[in-house]
């Protein structure tokens, strides 16, 4: 029997009326409210947090994935336009490291700071007019507003065109967009808790990176066990600390904890740490550089990778992302091959074409059948193949830099988001900066 309370109706004062709303402040959310803002556009970017960065700092990433790609033998950086401009940004704060090669040469990756990357992204959307409402807890929508709790009480933001960047999808499900979650066979991506390792010597670890996993490796042959293979514990742009990204987050039936049950995070939080713990302990008595070091953050939640995936006109697949596809409404390209956290292990599948990236079409971030709404970053329409590799930074960066800039050209053209014309959405966000591939 389902026990249910009866709440009472009631009347929620209007905190704000904007023409865009931004729900989310990962790195789809940054260039989606942007994007808005600098076209002039009314723009307010919803966050429960106290900083920017979604994942990327809230779940201790410090690491930007998918900016890069082999490109017939090179390494390029394929994203850019808004994501540019971060890391710049970092770059002068002195927070972000040069690319670093993963898989043996196959890709790059970028680590950076994360108290940096806070400062940047807020500065960033200061000076694109964006007005950042912290410390909001987005918990319903109707057609026209948005609802949210505050320290100051329920309240609503009412908007015009409103993007959903929340990764988990939750205002794109409120308004009845179809969605589906994990793998069809009752599975996610396993979820990890990230930490960072202060005090290491740089000179004595080397690359240790490659030394810890065989450590691992070594001690599951003697019987220790460790919550997944394929550690990955690099240097940050300081290399006196590393982040340690090795743990998977399970329940106690061996399924992935869901990010949108309250029970299932709750328990994913404390296993997180205590999973933590005992890699962190492994690594101090093992790796050399590492005797002094100490757990500098445990990131503030359990890195989430896979919720819903709001279905939108089209989903992009695992075979796009394999085969490079092309899209004649592409807006921006994703590099990042698929990386399929399954138990105990990651698989990492890479192109299958030597271009080495794929487009992201513009029906990827048009949710079906609401209309005013826009979903861009992890949650956007994806197979569960093709959100194991584009949900990382990079194309998350491009998805909301087209998702901000269509809003705009949806309102001065007075067009239906889902007829919008592509043509006029591709030469804007050339004019800013983006590649599309
Ligand atoms: C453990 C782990 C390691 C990863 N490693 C990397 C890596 O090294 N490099 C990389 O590029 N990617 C990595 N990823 C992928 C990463 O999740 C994505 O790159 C990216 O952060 C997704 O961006 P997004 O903007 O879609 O969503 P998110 O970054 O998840 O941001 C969503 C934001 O919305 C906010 N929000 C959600 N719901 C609400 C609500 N109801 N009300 C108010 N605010 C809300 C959240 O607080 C958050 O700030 C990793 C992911 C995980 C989980």
């Amino acid at each position: 029997m389902t026990m249910e309370i009866l709440e009472e109706a009631r009347r929620t004062p209007v905190l704000g009326e904007y023409e865009v709303v931004v729900l989310g402040g990962g790195p789809a959310g940054i260039a989606a409210a942007a994007a808005a803002g600098r076209a002039g556009r009314r723009t307010v970017l919803v966050e429960r947090y106290g900083f920017l960065g979604g994942a990327g700092t809230a779940a201790g990433l410090a690491n930007f994935c998918g900016l890069h790609a082999k490109v017939h033998g090179e390494h390029r950086q394929v994203v850019r336009g808004i994501a540019d401009e971060v890391l710049s940004r970092l770059k002068a704060l002195n927070g972000l490291a040069a690319p670093h090669m993963l898989f043996g040469g196959k890709i790059q990756a970028q680590a950076y700071d994360i108290s940096a990357y806070k400062i940047a992204a807020d500065e960033l959307l200061a000076s694109s007019n964006v007005k950042l409402l912290f410390h909001a807890l987005a918990v319903g929508a109707t057609a026209d507003a948005l609802l949210i709790e505050t320290k100051s009480g329920r309240r609503a933001l009412r908007g015009r065109i409103f993007i959903d960047c929340s990764g988990d999808g939750d205002l794109a499900a409120w308004r009845g967009a179809p969605y589906e979650v994990g793998d069809g066979k009752g599975n996610m991506l396993y979820p990890s808790t990230m930490y960072r390792i202060g005090g290491v010597d740089p000179q004595k670890a080397g690359n240790a990176w490659e030394r810890i996993a065989q450590l691992m490796e070594e001690a599951e042959a003697k019987g220790r066990r460790f919550p997944r293979k394929k550690p990955i514990v690099r240097p940050q742009p300081n290399p006196v600390e590393w982040r340690a990204n090795l743990t998977q987050i399970r329940n106690p039936d061996g399924s992935a904890v869901s990010g949108i049950d309250a029970r299932q995070l709750a328990w994913g939080e404390r296993e997180g740490r205590r999973q933590v713990w005992d890699t962190f302990q492994f690594i101090r008595e093992t790796a050399p550089g590492f005797e002094r070091a100490y757990i500098a953050d445990i990131a503030p939640q359990i890195g989430i990778r896979e919720t819903r995936r709001v279905k939108g006109e089209y989903m992009l697949t695992e075979d796009d992302v394999l085969d490079c596809a092309d899209f004649r409404d592409a807006i921006g390209v994703n590099g990042w091959p698929v990386e399929d956290h399954v138990a105990g292990s990651v698989e990492f599948r890479f192109q299958r074409n030597d271009r080495g990236y794929n487009q992201l079409p513009y029906r990827m971030i048009v949710p079906a059948g609401v209309d005013n709404l826009l979903v861009a970053g992890r949650c956007a329409s994806m197979t569960h193949g093709g959100q194991s590799a584009a949900r990382v930074s990079g194309p998350c960066f491009v998805m909301g830099q087209a998702a901000g800039t269509a809003a705009h050209l949806a309102l001065k053209t007075r067009s239906r988001l889902s007829t919008l014309d592509v043509a006029m959405l591709q030469a804007q966000l050339k004019n800013q900066g983006a590649w599309l591939g």
